[in-house]
């Protein structure tokens, strides 16, 4: 089997030479163990953090040792009772093609005709959930709000955009690096007005894209555009602050936000979350968003990277932007 390691630790912008793929060989099966061939792995800008020795709401990843994420796979080789060969499985073992272990650690996947299995980790799985948890009860949208998404192309910012909408938003405005991202979010996801960060001023254009202010907003970006959040809201406005990858890769403090003390004037409420702390919510949500997917109320984009020797890169280029909707390797 290949697995990832994380090399060295990066400064900054993470470097190829940061990562590393191993042969692992693989021993034989215990009782209680399955072994499952990985056909997507996720990767996601959270594992930023974790590359760095810092304590944080999840352990950083060990230099020298497989990384750990989301995938899905399917169960080669059994020695479980509750886990047969053929099984499609959701797990954390992910930065590998193939891994072992008991099979408490690998859960089935629902048989939902028409759903491939790449789903259940974005549209009906964690940043699904992470872009509805965050506008229901964080930001606690309810219908005729104004609604900000930045990151609005992205896996979470897609979602978001439609549950937004669904919910009732009157007016939903996106943020994304180009100009065919901002194209698609006013074409395929129903945006009313999108604008591109990269030509600047993002006050001036969330302004004019949100004339008459707004009630909410989703923050995946923070910095610059927390700040034309703020300037922009109306009173009583409410933000889910779910990301702020603007800094992931920075080694300076941001310099925006500068108007936090609009917060007290328009009585503004800013709420952080961490999704995998609020999975009690998982099934109010994929209630809502499995009938959302099946009548067609819900569309998403994959940027598929093939093969696994390939995740180091994939996760690169999903930091620069590289992807539409959920950015994710076929390891084939
Ligand atoms: P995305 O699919 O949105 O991929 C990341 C995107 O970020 C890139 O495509 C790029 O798009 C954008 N980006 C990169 N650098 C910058 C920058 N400096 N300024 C603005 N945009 C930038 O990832 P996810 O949907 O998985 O995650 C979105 C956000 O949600 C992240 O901040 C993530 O950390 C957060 N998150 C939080 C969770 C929680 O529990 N709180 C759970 C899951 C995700 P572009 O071309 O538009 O620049």
């Amino acid at each position: 089997a290949r697995e990832w390691q994380l090399a060295a630790r990066p400064n900054g912008w993470p470097q190829p030479s940061d990562f590393r793929l191993v042969e692992r060989e693989l021993g034989d099966l215990s009782p209680g163990e399955v072994r499952v061939r990985n056909t997507y792995i996720s990767v996601d800008p959270y594992m930023r953090g974790r590359m760095d020795d810092v304590k944080s709401y999840t352990p950083p990843f060990q230099l020298d040792e497989a990384m750990t994420g989301g995938a899905v796979g399917e169960v080669v080789a059994s020695r479980s009772d509750n886990l047969s060969v053929g099984d499609t499985v959701l797990h954390f073992y992910g930065w590998r093609d193939t891994v072992q272990a008991d099979a408490a650690q690998f859960q089935k996947t629902p048989d939902i005709p028409g759903v491939p299995e790449s789903v259940f980790l974005h549209v009906l799985g964690m940043t699904g959930l992470t872009a509805y948890y965050g506008l229901v009860d964080m930001a606690e949208i309810k219908p005729g709000d104004a609604v900000f998404i930045s990151g609005a192309a992205g896996a979470v910012g897609t979602v978001a955009g439609q549950i937004a909408r669904l919910k009732g938003a009157s007016r939903v405005i996106g943020s994304a690096g180009s100009a065919e991202k901002v194209e698609l979010l006013t074409s395929k996801y129903g945006f009313d007005a999108a604008f591109n960060y990269k030509d600047g001023d993002i006050v001036g254009q969330l302004r004019a894209a949100a004339p008459d202010g707004i009630d909410v907003y989703f923050d995946n970006v923070g910095g610059e555009h927390l700040e034309a959040a703020i300037s922009a809201f109306n009173l009583g406005g409410r933000a889910a602050i779910c990301g702020m990858i603007s800094m992931y890769n920075s080694t300076e403090p941001p310099a925006a936000p500068r108007n936090l003390a609009q917060l007290i004037g328009k009585g503004l409420t800013l709420r952080g979350f961490v999704i995998s702390r609020n999975m009690e919510r998982f099934d109010a949500f994929a209630a809502e968003a499995g009938e959302w997917l099946s009548n067609g109320q819900l569309r998403y984009d994959e940027t598929v990277v093939e093969g696994v020797d390939r995740a180091a890169e994939a996760f690169l280029d999903m930091l620069g932007g590289a992807n539409v909707g959920k950015m994710l390797v076929r390891v084939g």
